[in-house]
């Protein structure tokens, strides 16, 4: 079993997909464990995509993501990681595959509707940037 951390990004959430994305997940063999709306600060934006620190996107992608309410999950599955981005697709919506939630809704590179972790590390992170251990129910 692996977790991953998942997010409804502010444009999903502004444009009413928050009930079509959690359908798709829960078809999948994905188990939410914990689910929480959050706005998050400029500087809460920064430190959670702080990989990105840097990158030519990293200020824009910050200003999105502290533009509004995300919805935070924590799921879990076999290979959920992979599970999850699959059912993504790929960053960038034009080369996202048919059926993918950003082929569907996503309108640009930047305002790609959800965000899921890419790695092991990256989701032990994540998940605890968002959530405490008793916020997270047990599978
Ligand atoms: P996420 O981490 O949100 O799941 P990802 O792993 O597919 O997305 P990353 O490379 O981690 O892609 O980029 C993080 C986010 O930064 C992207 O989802 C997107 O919102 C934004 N982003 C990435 N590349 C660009 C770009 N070239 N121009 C504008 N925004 C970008
Ligand atoms: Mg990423």
């Amino acid at each position: 079993m692996e977790r991953t951390l998942a997010i409804i990004k502010p444009d999903g959430v502004a444009r009413g997909f928050i009930g079509e994305i959690i359908r798709r997940l829960e078809k999948e063999d994905l188990s939410i464990l914990a689910v929480k709306m959050i706005w998050m600060t400029k500087e809460q934006a920064k430190g959670f995509y702080r990989v990105h620190a840097g990158k030519p996107f990293y200020e824009s992608v910050t200003d999105f993501m502290s533009s509004g309410p995300c919805v935070a999950m924590v799921l879990e599955g076999k290979d959920a990681i992979n599970v999850y981005r699959k059912l993504m697709g790929a960053t960038n919506h034009k080369e996202a595959a048919k059926g993918t939630i950003r082929h569907d809704y996503a309108t640009n590179i930047e305002k790609n509707v959800v965000h899921g972790s890419d790695s092991p590390q990256s989701a032990a992170f994540e998940i605890a940037y968002f959530f405490n251990e008793l916020e997270i129910f047990k599978s």
